[in-house]
C-alpha cells in the first residue's frame, strides 16, 4: 500500500500510465468511476493518489482544517444495525453532557485554534436536549470569539435526522453545516442497514432541507459492506455530485460485534482499507473543490490512515475533543482511536500526523470547503 510515503520524493514512484491519463481526465463518468475503484497494483494505486493530490492542491490548497469533534451524548432512538451505541445495545453506559461540560470543550477547541467543532450524538428528538443542543450553540458562537477569531468557532451539527422546524432552529442559532451520512445509496444496503421506520428517502429529503434551510451539507458512506460493488461506490460518488453536497466523511465499514452486522462476511481489513483510501481519491477527483475528511475510522484499521487520508486528497481531520471519561462510551465501531488521550494529546499527535503528510494546519478559520463558497458567493 503506498497512499502515505512522504519520505520518498514526489514522482519518484512508478504511476501506471493508462490509470494516470483517465485519472486526469476532465469528466469522469459512472465506468471511469468504476475503472479507478479498481485500481490494485502499487502503480495503478499510486496514479489515482497522485493524480487526487494534485487536485486537491489546485482546488483546495495545503490547508488542513480542523474540528474539534464533540460527542454530546451517546443516547439514540434510532437502533441503525451496525452501530454500537444503537438502542437496543443494552451493554452501553449511556450519558448526556451538561451544557458546561459542552462549553468548556468548545473553549478547549478555539483556545487551541481550532477554527471549528462538530456536536455529534446519537439520534434524540426529546425537547430537552434539542434544548442543550440550540443553547450550546447560541453560547459557543458568543463564547468562543476572539481577537484572531472574531465570529467564534464554526459549528459543524451531527445530530440525525431531525424535523424541519428543528434544523431551522438550530441554523438560526448559529450552526452553519451539517452532517448526515447516508451511509449507502443503493437503496438495498441502506435498508438492509436499517430499521425500517428510517427511510431511504426521508434521509435524502433531509439532506434536501438542509441545503434549504441554507446549511453547508455534509454527508457520507460506508466502504467495505457487506454486498456492497464497486458501481455501488461509484453511484455514492454521483450522488454527492448529483446533490451538491459540501462535504464528505466516509470511512472502512469496521463490524461491532455487538450489533446485527457484527458477523456478516465482508472484505478484509486491507482491502476495506485500500478501497476507502481510493473513495476518498475518486471523489476528489470527481468534485474536486469539495471538504473531504480523513476519519477516525481509517486510523482505527490503520494506524497512519488518517494520514493516508490526508495524501489520498482528504482536508479535513476531526481531533477527539469529548472528555476523556466518555470517550469510550462512544463506540459506533470498536478500536476507536484516542480514548485514552486528552485534548492536548489529541493536538500534539495531530500536529505531527498532518506534517508528516506533508500540508499545514489552518488554524483560527473555520475551513468552509471551496465549493460553499464559490455557491454562497453566486
Ligand atoms: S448510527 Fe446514529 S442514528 Fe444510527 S443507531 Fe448509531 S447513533 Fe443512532
Amino acid at each position: 500500500m503506498n497512499f502515505c510515503t512522504p519520505t520518498i520524493k514526489k514522482g519518484s514512484r512508478p504511476v501506471s500510465e493508462a490509470f494516470a491519463a483517465l485519472a486526469a481526465k476532465a469528466e469522469l463518468d459512472r465506468a471511469d468511476l468504476v475503472k479507478l475503484l479498481s485500481a490494485k497494483a502499487l502503480d495503478e494505486i499510486e496514479a489515482v493518489r497522485a493524480e487526487a493530490e494534485r487536485v486537491l492542491l489546485a482546488h483546495c490548497g495545503e490547508g488542513v482544517y480542523l474540528r474539534g469533534l464533540v460527542e454530546a451524548s451517546n443516547a439514540c432512538a434510532s437502533d441503525c444495525l451496525y452501530c454500537g451505541i444503537r438502542k437496543s445495545n443494552r451493554d452501553v453506559n449511556r450519558y448526556t453532557l451538561s451544557l458546561e461540560d459542552i462549553l468548556s470543550c468548545a473553549r478547549q477547541c478555539a483556545d487551541m485554534g481550532y477554527g471549528s467543532m462538530v456536536l455529534q450524538s446519537g439520534e434524540r428528538a426529546d425537547r430537552k436536549f434539542l434544548g442543550l443542543v440550540e443553547e450550546a450553540v447560541l453560547r459557543i458562537r458568543d463564547e468562543t470569539r476572539s481577537e484572531k477569531q472574531p465570529d467564534g468557532l464554526g459549528i459543524t451539527l451531527c445530530i440525525g435526522q431531525q424535523s424541519y422546524e428543528t434544523y431551522q432552529r438550530l441554523y438560526e442559532a448559529g450552526a452553519h453545516r451539517y452532517l448526515l451520512r447516508i451511509e449507502s445509496t443503493n437503496p438495498k444496503l441502506f435498508a438492509q442497514m436499517h430499521p425500517a421506520d428510517q427511510t431511504f428517502q426521508s434521509r435524502i429529503d433531509c439532506l434536501k432541507m438542509l441545503r434549504q434551510i441554507g446549511y453547508q451539507v455534509g454527508t457520507g458512506v460506508m466502504i467495505g459492506l457487506p454486498g456492497q460493488t464497486l458501481e455501488d461506490l461509484a453511484d455514492d460518488i454521483l450522488f454527492f455530485d448529483t446533490l451538491d453536497i459540501d462535504m464528505i466523511g466516509m470511512g472502512p465499514f469496521i463490524p461491532h460485534p455487538g450489533t446485527p452486522m457484527g458477523d456478516l462476511p465482508c472484505p478484509d481489513v486491507a482491502e476495506r482499507v485500500r478501497l476507502a483510501l481510493l473513495m476518498i481519491a475518486v471523489a476528489r477527483l470527481k468534485l474536486k473543490d469539495v471538504n473531504i475528511a480523513a476519519t477516525t475510522a481509517l486510523q482505527a484499521l490503520d494506524p497512519v490512515g488518517r494520514e493516508k487520508g490526508l495524501r489520498a486528497g482528504a482536508n479535513i481531520i476531526m481531533p477527539q475533543m469529548s472528555p476523556t471519561d466518555v470517550r469510550a462510551d462512544y463506540q459506533l465501531y470498536p478500536g476507536k482511536p484516542c480514548i485514552e488521550e486528552n485534548a492536548t494529546d489529541c493536538q500534539s499527535c495531530l500536529n505531527m500526523r498532518i506534517e508528516f503528510a506533508g500540508r499545514k494546519i489552518g488554524l483560527y478559520a473555520w475551513g468552509d470547503s471551496a465549493h460553499a463558497r464559490k455557491r454562497q458567493n453566486g
